[in-house]
């Protein structure tokens, strides 16, 4: 699925480079920008694991690339990709993603380089309940030491052995369940977790395409509405992003992955839902009744879209393929996909890039929420739904005396509703995303020396990890 990567950065070098980038135009310290800069902890872990009667030995990492706030945080994916330079890089981007979002966590991540489609369910339990059983035994998890949360290969049903484990070596924690987010709802997990971050990348381009000077430089006009999308990557973020600018009037007429890629010559876009029920028949996103198969996966990249979203994994667009990409907006949902290069390129030719380090923060966001409910317990709008219900009503009830008119019952339900848990943490991640995006846009405008939106999001982050720092008294 991945171009050509004909970057002169590994992926941590590129991280650094942007870090670089943005930290020159601060005014903070040599000093403290290197230990804002570099990675605290990592460790490296061998373990065995026994499939059908022989012994694999597996390489696994976790990396805390800042402890200015605790616990630290970030996912943990399988993927044969994993590397000390990917799990680093990660985890740096974690430590600026939380800052941007305001989520006082420090940035983690971890991996295991196995490819998860080779293994079986049990086996992929006993590879996760080793790896658990390494990071207790090397305090590297645990709810005010490190939270992992679900990453490229991993999902729900990794976190629930996560917990399983953790609580079993640790009995009579009662805030053991805050060890790890993005767990099953009916394991202490919260809903709207798992739409999260497709989500929040969805409330991000919302965002940035309501900016009427900034889509007229793009020669776009504002609003979801309309926008023709290329998505890559049907996983969890691409699914869900797909399937929400559906649902918000955007066309999604393209769709990559790695067997291939489809695009839909009307225009009209794919019905994401009815396209990942026929992935699921089929065992391929190929075929799809009314699409046009490519293919070379990788050239849906350079599809003829208003918004690009790769969504899968890093060094996707290179200096490579950037100069044919036709997108006017590059919706970063996947971690990293873009080198040092290509950005370069696309800036070059004004196309807009929304970076991964604030875009795809959402699932961060909702693991926060989530981390919370842990640790208070109760979930979110059970102390509060019916007794807003009930203010509401009354206010409702009193408009109608006083005016003597009478709302239709569909609206009355609607204005009376309290939140639920969903609700809250849908409207939380609006709101921080929106935030978010208002800051950066701020700094991406008026810091001196800024002149994109990466540059922007970094600056911010680099600001609020080193306020961190110099009020702790670390840093002069
Ligand atoms: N793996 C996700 C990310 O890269 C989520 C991390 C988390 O929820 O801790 O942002």
């Amino acid at each position: 699925m991945s171009g050509t990567n004909n970057s002169k950065f590994t992926f941590n070098q590129s991280v650094q480079y942007y870090f670089d980038k943005a930290s020159a135009l601060t005014e903070h310290s040599e000093g403290l920008l290197s230990q804002i800069k570099a990675c605290n902890s990592v460790i490296r872990m061998r373990f065995p694991v026994k499939v059908k009667g022989e012994y694999h030995t597996l390489e696994a990492y976790r990396a805390q690339h800042s402890h200015h706030k605790t616990p630290c945080k970030g996912g943990i994916r399988y993927s044969e990709g994993v590397d000390q330079d990917e799990v680093i890089a990660l985890a740096s981007l974690m430590t600026y993603k939380c800052a941007i979002v305001d989520v006082p966590f420090g940035g983690a991540k971890g991996g295991i380089k196995i490819n998860p489609k080779k293994y079986t369910t049990g086996q992929l339990q006993r590879i996760t309940r080793r790896y658990t059983t390494e990071l207790i035994k090397k305090n590297f998890i645990g709810p005010a030491i490190d939270v992992p949360a679900p990453d490229y290969g991993t999902g729900a049903r990794e976190m629930s052995w996560i917990l399983d484990t953790f609580v079993t070596f640790n009995p009579g924690m009662i805030d053991a369940y805050g060890c790890v987010t993005g767990k099953p709802v009916t394991q202490s997990g919260i809903r709207g977790r798992v739409e999260a971050t497709g989500r929040g990348v969805f409330f991000g381009v919302r965002e940035a395409v309501s900016v009427a000077e900034d889509m007229k430089a793009l020669g776009l006009t504002t609003g979801i509405e309309g926008k023709r999308i290329v998505v890559q990557g049907l996983g969890n973020v691409g699914f869900h992003s797909a399937k929400i600018f559906q649902e918000n009037g955007a066309h999604v007429i393209g769709v990559a992955e790695y067997e291939g890629a489809i695009y839909d010559p009307t225009g009209k876009g794919f019905d994401i839902d009815a396209l990942f029920e026929h992935r699921t028949h089929t065992g391929s996103i190929l075929n799809f009744p009314g699409a046009k198969n490519i293919e070379n996966s990788s050239e849906a990249l350079e599809l003829d879209c208003d918004i690009l979203i790769p969504a899968a994994i890093e060094r996707v667009i290179t200096a490579e393929n950037a100069p044919r990409i036709k997108a006017k907006i590059i919706a970063e949902a996947a971690n990293g996909p873009t080198t040092p290069e290509a950005e370069e390129i696309l800036l070059e030719r004004g196309i807009m890039v929304l970076p991964d380090v604030y875009l795809n923060a959402g699932g961060v966001t909702v693991s926060y929420f989530e981390w919370l409910k842990n640790l208070s317990h109760v979930r979110f709008g059970r102390m509060s739904k019916r007794h807003e219900e009930m203010v509401q009503r009354r206010f409702v009830d009193a408009i109608e005396q006083n005016t003597g008119k009478k709302l239709r019952p569909e609206e009355r339900n609607l204005i009376i509703q309290g939140g639920s848990e969903v609700d809250i943490v849908r409207s939380g991640l609006e709101d921080t995303m929106m935030g978010a995006y208002q800051d950066i846009h701020a700094t991406w405008k008026t810091y001196n020396g800024v002149r994109d939106l990466r540059t922007a999001a970094f600056v911010v982050a680099i600001n609020k990890v080193a306020t961190s720092y110099i009020e702790l008294g670390i840093f002069p």
